[in-house]
């Protein structure tokens, strides 16, 4: 049998691990806050176990970390890419961002995706895996060693669909909102999914207070069809009411992102269409907000960004239609933009 690992594990189920192995209860919060609080990567380091244990768990288990194997950081901005390797060779990237109110961190949640978005450099090579909650946990440790302060927002906004990974993805929230763990509120905490209609309405059961994210950047059928093969299994208006759905469950507000293509979904009319759509979900009283974002042009595809004028234009039209929205700033355009893009770098290029 396989060596378990041990930090993607949540306190409430790692008493179980720990009683198992024929230890008293108290163990686990020890091994947890060693995992969690003080980020050891050997048990050795785990000094107020006794030895006996220690050599126990090194036996059974073992602590999943992350190596840095690339960090550029942004002339413009100071916006931090890193790039991390995994166990097996694989490799995924965080984006670190400086804000005024602090820094936040867009991490990844799988090593590829399969989503298929035409203009995202991540689904490009498919699906290699999920990653663990330690994994997903790593990266936010491993940014605040290397920048020696706390991060007070995480996004699951990286590499992969969040979704697509769902129980791992729920331990990772269920340890990083722990308060024996890294203790982030889950109201610091927003999830991007592609629409994935009956995952939404799992996550909606849990009522979690985070933030979801809808990548929508379609209001209409045909023009979502184009772009996102997932909207062939659930069409706009079964994504729109789940997130009806999900803020009914949850009372919280959906934002909306929308990735400005030109000539593709930036028309005036376009952006009609979709503040009709989004006026009319859950009634007046639901609160949701739509992210312009002008598209990053990822290599071997041939989508561009509009100019400042016609984003603009988008904006007022959405904003005359009802719809509060904001167009994302944009950070670290000097160190290999969008998503994806340094993993991709590093499979083609070697690092
Ligand atoms: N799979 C999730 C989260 C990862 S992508 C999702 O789809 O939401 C994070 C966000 O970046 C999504 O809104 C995605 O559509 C957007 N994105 C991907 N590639 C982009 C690009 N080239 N330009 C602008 N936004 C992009």
């Amino acid at each position: 049998m396989g060596k378990t690992d041990l930090k993607s594990i949540p306190l409430a189920a790692l008493y179980g691990f720990v009683t198992d192995l024929g230890e008293p209860r108290f163990r686990t919060k020890q091994i947890y806050t060693w995992l969690h609080r003080r980020h050891v990567a050997s048990f050795s380091q785990m000094t107020d176990l006794s030895l006996d244990l220690r050599e126990k768990l090194e036996e059974k288990c073992y602590i999943n970390s992350l190596t840095t194997k690339k960090k550029l950081v942004s002339a413009l901005d100071g916006t931090v890419k890193y790039l991390y390797g995994l166990r097996d060779g694989e490799h995924v990237e965080s984006v670190l961002m400086r804000h005024h109110h602090g820094l936040s961190l867009c991490i990844s949640t799988q090593v590829g995706c399969k989503m298929g978005c035409r203009f995202c450099a991540s689904t490009i090579g498919g699906l290699k895996r999920n990653l663990t909650a330690a994994e997903m946990l790593d990266q936010i440790y491993r940014a605040e060693q290397d920048q020696g302060e706390p991060i007070g927002g995480v996004v699951l906004m990286g590499i992969g669909e969040p979704l697509d990974n769902f129980a791992n993805v729920v331990d990772f929230l269920t340890i990083l909102s722990s308060p024996e763990g890294r203790n982030l509120s889950l109201r610091h905490v927003s999830l991007s999914t592609c629409g994935l209609v009956d995952k939404i309405d799992e996550l909606a059961k849990l009522r979690l207070p985070l933030t979801l994210s809808v990548s929508l950047h379609a209001a209409d059928n045909p023009g979502r069809d184009a772009i996102m093969p997932v909207n062939r299994q659930y069409p706009v208006e079964e994504l729109l009411a789940a997130c009806a759905r999900y803020f009914a469950a949850t009372g919280r507000r959906i934002s909306f992102e929308y990735a400005l293509i030109r000539g593709q979904n930036d028309s005036v009319d376009q952006a009609h269409a979709l503040a009709a759509r989004l006026r009319k979900l859950g009634g007046r009283e639901m609160p949701c907000h739509v992210n312009l974002i002008p598209v990053n042009p990822v290599a071997g595809r041939d989508f561009r960004r509009g100019d400042r004028d016609s984003i603009r234009r988008f904006q007022a039209a959405l904003e005359k239609g009802g719809v509060n929205a904001t167009v994302r700033r944009e950070l670290g355009a000097d160190i290999a933009a969008a998503c994806g893009q340094l993993r991709r770098d590093s499979i083609e290029h070697g690092l």
